[in-house]
């Protein structure tokens, strides 16, 4: 069985008074029935770290590909899990986009990822223009070759499936697409993996999932949590989708 997960990422949001969210949310959920994963910015790990009661995971939001050198102003997966954290979320559109980060890329940072002992949460997504000209699935089965290493299990690896026209925006893809999708991945997965991997790893979906909708998209097969950025925000909405997940 696999453990569904509520995932948070702050993304470039938060200051130390944010920390007070994550005490809230710990309260809220004592005894959760899902895994709860928080990344805020690297700036707050360690305070994250210090401050969310123990049943509440934490993640960086990227890291380098390279264990250590002379890359200024980045961070490695050692950094990471010396702060505090437990996961880190890799290949995020966000990144894909600002940074200029292919599949490659994101491969590489994973496997550095995994050796210093991170669980990683790998972010797949296709462009409104790719899903408009019937590409989806094309372009997440190249993201998913290319992007996750073969040094993967089924504890160490989360898929979430993002498409980038539904970050942020409000917009949601219908039931049926987010299930087309999720269905394809676990497919996709244990052709590459096997039935052990490919049927234990989660998979989430992400993309303005609110309390409003996170039920119905709770629902849909292969949907196994949520990565949630805006709504991550508040541990009130946090909490509500965190509720409709245990429920589902
Ligand atoms: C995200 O950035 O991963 C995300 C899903 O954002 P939002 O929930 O705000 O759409």
């Amino acid at each position: 069985m696999r453990r569904k997960m509520a995932a948070g990422n702050w993304k470039m949001n938060g200051s130390t008074a944010a920390l007070s969210e994550l005490t809230a949310l710990g309260d809220a959920h004592s005894d959760p029935k899902c895994e709860l994963l928080i990344c805020p910015p690297a700036t707050l790990i360690t305070a994250a770290r210090n401050t969310a009661a123990k049943q509440i995971a934490i993640g960086g939001q990227d890291c380098h590909e390279a264990p250590s050198g002379a890359h200024t102003g980045d961070i490695s997966a050692d950094m990471l899990v010396d702060a505090g954290a437990s996961y880190v979320i890799l290949g995020h559109s966000e990144r894909r986009e600002d940074h200029n980060e292919g599949d490659s890329d994101v491969r590489q940072k994973a496997r550095t990822a995994l050796e210093a002992g991170l669980k990683v949460v790998i972010c797949l997504g296709e462009s409104l223009e790719e899903r408009e000209s019937n590409n989806t699935l094309d372009i997440i089965g190249g993201q998913l070759a290319g992007s996750i290493p073969d040094q993967v299990t089924g504890e160490n690896l989360v898929v979430a499936y993002e498409p980038i026209w539904a970050i942020g925006t409000g917009k949601v893809p219908t039931l049926d697409q987010i299930g087309e999708v999720h269905d394809f991945i676990r497919a996709r997965l244990e052709r590459r993996f096997g039935a052990g991997i490919g049927r234990s790893t989660r998979i989430l979906y992400g993309g303005s999932v609110k309390p409003t909708n996170a039920a119905d998209i709770f629902a849909v097969s292969n949907v196994d949590g949520a990565l949630v950025g805006g709504a991550s925000l508040k541990a009130a909405d946090f909490s509500a989708i965190i509720t409709a997940l245990e429920d589902a």
